[in-house]
This record gives structure tokens, sequence and C-alpha cells, in this order.
């Protein structure tokens, strides 16, 4: 009796959690109902970027509808202006690149490139116009010729050594063994914080888009390398319009429209002098980071 009633607790166990893992997998269908990922417009145009104006005119997201992230943004970024997007870890800032990036659709609102939505264009040519500088550049393992002409396949040597130089990072390429045909990444040369991102700034120098997004681009460097490569994002920021995300303030105080995001809602919007003199959450945060450097 023992021997096979065993066996049938030992099914009936199996059973429901094959029965449970069914339930799971029916709630995970009624969320991917969303549609789960993008695709273009059977009419979908290409991207014309005349002056690269960004506009979030009342944006509204979730990654799933029980969690509302954005809660009606609204934010206009003219032709070659920088705004900088701050606040707290969470508040949704790179979820706003996400969207400009249309990884995901809106669920309320529209956002707008030189008036044209987002949705309604291809997004081959949407990804062409953008170049993201993401707090940790990725590097292939492959050379370092292959590494920044990533950023434009068909571009000539004469180029990729312009960008290089441009970043800052030409001299030290060829210091390596084997120069630009020197292998990187995890099977080959390990490169630095600070040297990585340089790569990753001479990568978007050559695909030279009009608009630019910067994701902490240098909150995972030392101060030092920071104020370094702080140089090289403002020097190719020139001309372009720039969403900066930033972690540190310092990097941002100069930009011409600084926007603090908290809980998927912008709470103050202005320059850094006049928020300071506001006194709201921006001065709160600069006085908290301020009185951390000097510790
Ligand atoms: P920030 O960049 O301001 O730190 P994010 O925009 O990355 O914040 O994230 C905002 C919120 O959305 C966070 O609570 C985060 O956990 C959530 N989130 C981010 N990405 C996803 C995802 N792919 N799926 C579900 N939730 C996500
Ligand atoms: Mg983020």
């Amino acid at each position: 009796m023992i021997q096979i009633t065993m066996p049938l607790n030992f099914l009936g166990t199996v059973y429901r959690e094959i029965r449970q893992a069914l339930i799971d997998m029916g709630d995970m269908f009624d969320l991917l109902e969303q549609p789960a990922e993008v695709n273009d417009k059977p009419d979908a145009k290409p991207l014309v970027v005349t002056g690269g104006a960004i506009s979030l005119h009342d944006v509204a997201f979730g990654y799933d509808a029980a969690r509302p992230i954005l809660k009606g943004v609204s934010l206009d970024v003219l032709p070659g202006q920088t705004v900088a997007i701050v606040g707290s870890s969470g508040s949704g800032k790179s979820t706003i690149g996400r969207l400009l990036f249309r990884f995901y659709d809106v669920v309320g609102g529209a956002l707008t490139i030189d008036g044209q939505d987002v949705r309604d264009v291809t997004q081959v040519s949407l990804h062409s116009q953008i170049g993201v500088v993401p707090q940790d550049t990725v590097l292939f393992n492959d050379t370092v010729h292959y590494n920044i002409a990533y950023g434009r396949p068909v571009a000539t040597e004469g180029e990729i050594i312009a960008a290089a130089k441009a970043a800052k990072i030409h001299d030290f390429i060829m210091s390596l063994p084997e120069g630009y045909a020197t292998q990187v990444g995890e099977r080959g040369l390990k490169l630095s914080g600070g040297e990585k991102q340089r790569v990753g700034i001479a990568r978007t120098l050559l695909k030279n888009p009009p608009i630019l997004l910067l994701d902490e681009a240098t909150s995972a460097l030392d101060t030092q390398t920071e104020m370094e490569i702080q140089a090289e994002l403002k020097a190719m920021a020139q001309g372009r319009t720039v969403i900066t995300i930033a972690h540190r303030l310092s990097t941002i105080a100069d930009a011409d429209q600084i926007v603090v995001l908290e809980n998927g809602v912008i709470v103050e919007r202005g320059t850094h002098d006049a928020l300071l003199v506001a006194d709201g959450r921006y001065a709160q945060l600069w006085n908290r980071q301020a009185s951390d450097e000097t510790v």
C-alpha cells in the first residue's frame, strides 16, 4: 500500500506544480497581450531630422499595466539644446531614453522628433539618427578598429582615425602592440572604464547622429577620468540635440534645461541657477552632493 501511495502522492505534487506553472504562464500571456515588441507600420516613412527637436506630449508608460512608470511627462527639447534629466534611481529617466528609441510604445500621449511621431517612422531610420553613450560601452571580442567602425561600418580608415583622435583615444591605440588591429574585449585586451567610454565616443562620433542620448555616460568612472570624458562629450554635443541623464549633478550644471523627475513626474524644470534660487528638489539634491564631495 505504502509502495503505491507514495508514487501517487508524488504524482499529485507534480500535477499541482504543472498546473501552477500553467496558471503562471496564463498570467504571463495576459501581460504580454500588450504589444511585446514594436513593429514598423506598413506605411512607416524614414525619419527626416531637420533640426532635431524632441517633444514629449503628456507621455504615459508602464512596463506592465499594473504599474505606471511615467505619468504624464511633457518636455520640449529645442534643436541643438542640451536637456539634462536628473532624479532618484528608479524615477524613470532611462525609460524616457528607451521610449525615444522606441524600444517600447507609449501607453498615453506621444513622443515626436521634428514633429514626426516615433511610431510613424521606420525603426532603422530612427535608430540611425540617435547616438547613445551608455554607462558601460559594450566592446565586441574583435579589434579596436571593428569596435569603432561599428558606428558606421562603411567608414574609411581615415574617418576611423579622425574619430579616435577626437575622442582622445588615438595615441593610446597607437601604443598598443598591434594598434588598431589589437583584439579587445572579454577574450582580448581589457580596457579601463575610461578607455572603453572613449571607444564608445569614437564610435558615436563616427556615426555622427544629430541626436545624442547620454545615459549616465560617466557615472562609472573616477572623478578625474569623468572630467576628461566630460570634455569630449561636451565637444560631441556641439551642434546636436542632447538628452543627458546624469547622476553627478556637477556634470550637467551648464545644460540649457534641467528637469527633475520623481516617480515618473517632472517636479521641477529650469536652468541650474534658476533651480538653485527656487530652492526646491534640485537645490536639495545639489547641496547633498556638494556636501558628499567635500567629505
Ligand atoms: P532610472 O533610469 O531613473 O533609474 P528606469 O527608467 O530604468 O529608472 O526605471 C524606472 C522603473 O521601471 C524602475 O522601477 C524599474 O525597476 C522599472 N523597470 C525598468 N525596466 C524595466 C523592465 N524592462 N521591466 C519592468 N520594469 C522595469
Ligand atoms: Mg537609468
